[in-house]
């Protein structure tokens, strides 16, 4: 028997709990979280603070309590604030102020990640926020209630903040996003594809300021009243910090072998290059199958898988990671865009000879009298391999479940000429006889 420490609660931490204790091994949990909550769903703050979903309350699937009575020893609102991996012992700092010294035959990092705050003028200013965890969404949706706050103006448009931009619309704010790219969620998206995205927050009176690089915030008694870019100025009450993550990695950073962004390398078995500690979530990184290589990809889902599969090694059942695709949705008021994969324009960045196929046809069969929408559809392969390597999807119907298959199809190395003869069912009240996915693999060059 082991005493296993985890280091962070969250998604990937309660996942990893959670598997270790299925597997009723009899190894010791102990666990150090520094927040008050467990398992809080970031996923749906943009529907809390749009006032599209009651409260909070379904934003938590897990609880202290709950991993107790599964037989773990939980420590709330205590950060680990030092770890001697020679002599494998975690220093917490415990939520009555003591020191707790915790020894450990296999460690588990899973503290996740922290919003990038640039470095300019007037960061510091009342009403510049982060969004990440539920106290923010709280604090948020309290200085809301104020109404002298009436230009909010949200920085970088990938998809929180696109999600952000969206409630605080629903707000009756004036809202105004700022990215530097000249787009919305190109990491994710196609310039076919976020062109969409575009015109849909400009047709919802969202004001985009694009190709505009932040440089500095200013204010008045202390509170911020104007966001200043390289080609403008915007009187602004609040401010969200959108413009990306990194991994939490103070911990281990002189110890542990690091990415490129500072996340823990992990292998297949999310085990990092010191024996027995293990990493999960989003202070590790990922195999991503559309590059065939390590990567970092922030997302609860592979945060949940990486702690399934973090955990069964950690109590010694074998289990290998299958890697990630990235696969991704949003949905933007009656927008719904969902992709998977490389980009086109990535896969170009990434010096890969691509190629991609769309098309654009109605769901359902046109007899169909009911509402029968279009999807978009884009499919990016290798021309030398023939094999998917991403696919992008928008229509303002849920086609979201279509790009399951792709996930599928990148991890399993299928190739173009494959999908087009894959057997996809044929029901008219569903889709086409000729349906767009076939369409799209049929017509690629
Ligand atoms: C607004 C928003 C929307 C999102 N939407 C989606 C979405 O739609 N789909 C999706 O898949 N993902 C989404 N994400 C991303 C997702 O929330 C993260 O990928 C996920 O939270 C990662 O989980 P994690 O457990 O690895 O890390 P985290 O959630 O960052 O949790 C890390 C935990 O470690 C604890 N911790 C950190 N350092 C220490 C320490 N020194 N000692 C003790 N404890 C420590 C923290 O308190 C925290 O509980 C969203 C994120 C945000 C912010």
């Amino acid at each position: 028997m082991s005493k296993i420490v985890v280091v962070g609660a969250n998604h990937a931490g309660t996942a990893c709990i959670k598997t270790m204790l299925s597997q009723k091994t009899g190894d010791e949990i102990v666990v150090f979280d520094s927040n008050s909550n467990i398992s809080f769903l970031g996923c749906g703050m943009a529907l809390w603070i749009g006032g599209q979903i009651k409260g909070s309350d379904g934003l938590f699937y897990s609880n202290k309590e709950e991993l107790e009575q599964m037989g773990a020893k939980i420590y709330m609102e205590s950060p680990v604030e030092r770890i001697d991996f020679d002599n494998k012992i975690v220093y917490a700092k415990l939520k009555d102020g003591s020191t707790k010294e915790e020894s450990y035959d296999k460690l588990v990092l899973a503290t996740g990640s922290w919003p990038i705050i640039p470095n300019v003028e007037g960061k510091d200013l009342e009403n510049v926020q982060m969004v990440k965890l539920f106290q923010h969404a709280e604090e948020v949706i309290e200085k809301l209630k104020d109404e002298t706050i009436k230009n909010v103006a949200v920085v970088g448009a990938g998809y929180i903040g696109v999600e952000l931009a969206e409630a605080f619309e629903r707000h009756g704010k004036n809202v105004t996003i700022v990215d530097i790219a000249d787009t919305c969620l190109p990491a994710y998206y196609d310039p076919e594809f976020n062109s969409l995205m575009k015109q849909n927050l400009a047709d919802h009176g969202i004001n985009l300021a694009f190709g505009q690089m932040m440089k500095k915030l200013e204010g008045e008694n202390g509170k911020v009243t104007k966001l200043i870019t390289d080609k403008a100025s915007y009187d602004v009450d609040m401010v969200i910090m959108c413009i990306g993550f990194r991994p939490n990695t103070e911990l281990g950073k002189d110890k542990l072998e690091t990415f490129r962004n500072g996340a823990y390398i992990v292998n297949r078995n999310q085990e990092t290059s010191i024996k027995d500690v293990y990493a999960i979530g989003d202070c590790a990184t990922v195999f991503d199958n559309s590059i065939d290589d390590v990567n970092y990809i922030a997302l609860a889902t592979n945060a949940v898988r990486s702690g399934i599969v973090g955990g069964h090694n950690a109590v010694g059942v074998k289990l290998d990671s299958i890697g990630v695709q990235g696969s991704n949705g949003i949905c933007i008021y009656d927008l719904k865009m969902v992709s998977t994969g490389l980009t086109y324009n990535k896969a170009l960045k990434l010096g890969i000879n691509a190629e991609y196929t769309d098309f654009e046809d109605f769901q359902k069969s046109e007899f169909i009298e009911e509402e029968n929408p279009k999807v978009k559809i884009r499919i990016v392969y290798d021309k030398d391999t023939r094999v998917i390597i991403g696919a992008q999807m928008a229509s303002t119907h849920d086609m979201s479940m279509g790009i399951h298959m792709f996930s599928l199809a990148i991890q399993e190395k299928v190739t173009i000429e494959k999908l087009s003869l894959t057997d996809i069912f044929f029901l008219p009240h569903f889709n086409k006889p000729y349906n767009y996915i076939t369409m799209a693999a049929i017509s690629a060059k």
